[in-house]
C-alpha cells in the first residue's frame, strides 16, 4: 500500500510538470504564431518512377499548394517572402499564372514560358511547376528544405521573368549563368544573413548549396573558374 502512494505521488508530479510545460509551450507557440510547415507522408522515391497523375494531383492540392501559400503567409525572411507573395498575386490575377505539368522534363523542377508580344498578340507569360519532379525532391528532402528549395526555385524563376527583355539575345548559359548567381547574390545569401544556414537547408550535394559554395569561391566574379566549373555542370556549353 505504501509503495502504491509513493507511485501515485510519481504520477502525479509527472503530470503536473508536464501540465506547466505543455501550458508554457502552448503560449509560446500563440504568441509567436508558429504554424507547423506542411506536410505529406510520402514513401521515398528511388530511381526511374512512374508516379500516375493521380498521385501528383492530390500531392498537387495536399502539399504543393498549401506549401506556397504557408511561404507567402509565414517565410521567415521578410523581404523574400514579400516578393514570393507578389508571384502569387500575378497567378491570381491571371497576369502570370502558375501551371502545373504532370509529364516529367528530365530533371527540371520549374520553367519560366514566354511569348514575346508581336503581330497584334499580346505577351504571354506562365510559370510552369513540374510535379513528378517536386515530388522526387519532397521525398529526399522533407518538408522543412522542400519549402526552402521552393521558394529559390520560385524566385529563380521570377529572375528569368524580369530579365526577359535583355535575355532575349543572350545564349542560355548566359541566362543560366546570371539567374544562378542572382539565387546566391539575391536569395541564398539573405537567407544566411537571416540566420538561415544554406548547408543545413539544402542536403549536401544540392544543386542549391553547390551554387551557394561555387559563387562564394569565385568572390564576386562571375568569370572564376569555380564558377564557370559549376556552370559546366548546370548550362554546359
Ligand atoms: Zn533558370
Amino acid at each position: 500500500m505504501k509503495r502504491m502512494t509513493g507511485y501515485w505521488l510519481f504520477a502525479v508530479l509527472v503530470t503536473g510538470f508536464s501540465f506547466v510545460f505543455l501550458t508554457g509551450d502552448s503560449v509560446k507557440v500563440a504568441s509567436r504564431e508558429v504554424v507547423s510547415i506542411p506536410n505529406y507522408e510520402m514513401p521515398m522515391l528511388v530511381g526511374d518512377i512512374f508516379l500516375p497523375e493521380v498521385w501528383q494531383r492530390e500531392f498537387a492540392e495536399e502539399l504543393f499548394w498549401p506549401m506556397m501559400e504557408h511561404i507567402a503567409s509565414r517565410y521567415p525572411v521578410e523581404s523574400l517572402r514579400e516578393q514570393f507573395q507578389k508571384v502569387l498575386e500575378r497567378h491570381r490575377t491571371g497576369e502570370v499564372p502558375i501551371v502545373l505539368r504532370y509529364k516529367q522534363y528530365g530533371t527540371v523542377n520549374a520553367m519560366f514560358i514566354w511569348r514575346w508580344p508581336q503581330d497584334g498578340m499580346p505577351e504571354e507569360q506562365t510559370f510552369r511547376f513540374y510535379v513528378t519532379q517536386l515530388m522526387i525532391m519532397y521525398s529526399h528532402i522533407g518538408s522543412e528544405a522542400f519549402m526552402h528549395q521552393l521558394l529559390v526555385t520560385t524566385l529563380h524563376e521570377e529572375f528569368h521573368r524580369m530579365h526577359r527583355f535583355e535575355d532575349a539575345d543572350r545564349s542560355v548559359r548566359e541566362i543560366e549563368s546570371r539567374a544562378w548567381w542572382g539565387d546566391c547574390e539575391y536569395t541564398l545569401q539573405v537567407m544566411e544573413e537571416h540566420g538561415l544556414e544554406v548547408k543545413k537547408m539544402f542536403v549536401k550535394g544540392a544543386l542549391k548549396a553547390e551554387a551557394y559554395y561555387a559563387y562564394k569561391a569565385s568572390r564576386g566574379d562571375r568569370n572564376a573558374p569555380e564558377w564557370q566549373q559549376f556552370m559546366d555542370r548546370v548550362a554546359p556549353e
